[in-house]
């Protein structure tokens, strides 16, 4: 989450992007059992689509209660927006995907469960730490970070006002507070958070502009135990390994595990569904007494699905953000703990919003001709490792907030499309894994 602590180079870009829907000619499918050999059929009590944080979560949660599940996920791995890149010269790992946990029970069993020792993350550091204007690569002249505490004074004093934030999902009150519906800009000004804008910025990454959004994403992201890990520090693995999580889960789910799987089409009744998939190997047969829907709810992201008109109504109003990581080497800039990119004009410092790969090398090379940063070399910059995480942080209008978006979107719960769906992820809950978690709990334990 912090770009500052990450001992290689890494840029993080974010910005905002409307994905356009993905076009999907469908081919002829069956859901009759006598189209399928035997081994093409499997038949689970929950299937659950998406193998990320809560994806995974939730397969595992279901084996513990001796359900058997299958797990479908378009990408060759499991875990979603974490990746660990093993360096092949030294073996060393790098996470640059999801870095640290919040110091939450439900976080410390799901990794004890696997083994994995966790640890305070160290964010301190003997290497200088520089502030750039990325748009110029020059160093920003005087630029001192605020010191947010007096800022997470205000900013907690009004959080303690909306305990209801602290749920696992979207449990809002009717009517929504007026505060939670106005942009977090106008939220700032109003309670004089200033100092800590720059941090909180720094900690909500792949939001967009900040400034721009309803209060209640912000304040739901950044809630309490955020603000308690700001304060008593965050978890992160022993290990430096993240990605172990996932490892050791796929290892566990073996079988179950339909990797570089979509789903080409759904028939979802009140008493279960069957998926018919596109696996690797052909087409696959999937029939479960329930459905746990774990990917972003986007319409895009459901093409093959028989989504109910309020399911299609819902799932159309999302606008998303947009998060790109990479590992880029051969920077020539030298080896230096952070480079923090700071707005020399913008208001709190915020950094503009940037373009990913070309802008990654255009910025490295403005940083190199104009930071005045000493020992940096000419090279011509690789990209070691990328990722899109787009689309990331689903949200919607103050207006749909406000007229019973989330009162809605919780009524699918097992009544959406038909009685035998579920919905889990960082839509339904808020981004954060241990979040996400609690949430996946609290679905799979009301199955
Ligand atoms: C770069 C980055 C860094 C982060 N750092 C942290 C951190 O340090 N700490 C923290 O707690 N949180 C962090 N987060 C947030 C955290 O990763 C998310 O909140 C969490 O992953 C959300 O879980 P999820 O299950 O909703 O989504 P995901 O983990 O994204 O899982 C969704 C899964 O569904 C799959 N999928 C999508 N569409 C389909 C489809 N149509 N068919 C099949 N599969 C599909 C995806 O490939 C993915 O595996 C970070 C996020 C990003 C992007």
């Amino acid at each position: 989450m912090k770009p500052s602590i990450r001992q290689t180079l890494l840029f993080l870009a974010t910005c905002l992007a409307t994905l356009p829907p993905l076009t999907h000619a469908a081919p002829a499918v069956s859901f009759d059992t006598a189209s399928y050999s035997p081994s093409f059929i499997i038949k689970r009590d929950v299937v659950v689509l998406g193998g990320g944080a809560s994806g995974t979560y939730a397969a595992i949660a279901l084996r513990d209660r001796k359900k058997s599940v299958a797990v479908i996920e378009k990408q060759d791995y499991l875990g979603g927006h974490t990746n660990t890149y093993t360096d092949p010269a030294s073996g060393k790992k790098i996470d640059y995907g999801v870095v640290l946990y919040e110091d939450i029970d439900i976080v410390k069993k799901f990794f004890a469960r696997f083994d994995i020792p966790l640890t305070v993350a160290n964010f301190s550091s003997q290497l200088t730490p520089y502030r750039v204007d990325f748009r110029t690569g020059k160093q920003v002249a005087g630029y001192t970070p605020a010191d947010p505490t007096a800022g997470f004074g205000a900013y907690g004093a009004q959080l303690a006002k909306y305990a209801f934030l602290n749920e696992p999902g979207y449990d809002l009150p009717n009517p929504v507070p007026d505060d939670l519906l106005i942009p977090f800009g106008d939220f700032i000004k109003k309670y004089k958070i200033d100092s800590a804008v720059f941090t909180i910025n720094e900690y909500a990454q792949g939001f967009g502009n900040l400034l721009e959004i309803p209060s209640l994403y912000v304040l739901r992201y950044f809630g309490t135990s955020t603000l308690a890990g700001f304060q008593a520090g965050f978890l992160t693995t022993a290990r430096g390994n993240n990605g172990e999580l996932y490892e050791k889960a796929s290892k566990e789910l073996g079988g179950d595990v339909f990797l570089s799987s979509t789903v080409i089409a759904t028939l979802r009744t009140n008493n279960g569904v069957k998926l018919v998939i596109q696996t690797p190997q052909g087409l696959k047969l999937v029939i479960a007494s329930k459905l746990i829907i774990s990917a972003p709810p986007l319409v895009s992201n459901l093409a093959g699905f028989d989504l109910s008109t309020q399911e299609r109504s819902l799932f159309q109003q999302w606008v998303t953000g947009a998060y790109y990581t990479s590992l880029v080497s051969d920077t020539g800039i030298p080896d230096i703990d952070s480079i923090t990119n700071v707005g020399a004009d913008t208001p709190y410092n915020l950094p503009p919003d940037a373009a990913v790969k070309s802008a990654i090398v255009a910025t490295i090379n403005r940083i190199k001709t104009a930071s005045g940063i000493p020992g940096t070399t000419p090279s011509t910059p690789k990209f070691v490792a990328f990722n899109s995480h787009t689309p990331y942080e689903l949200r919607v209008s103050s207006d749909a907030i406000k007229g019973g978006f989330y009162a809605q979107l919780n009524a699918l719960q097992g009544a959406g499309g038909a009685k035998s769906t579920f919905y889990t992820g960082a839509a339904f809950a808020r981004h954060g894994s241990g979040d996400v978690w609690a949430f996946t709990e609290g679905i799979v334990a009301g199955l």
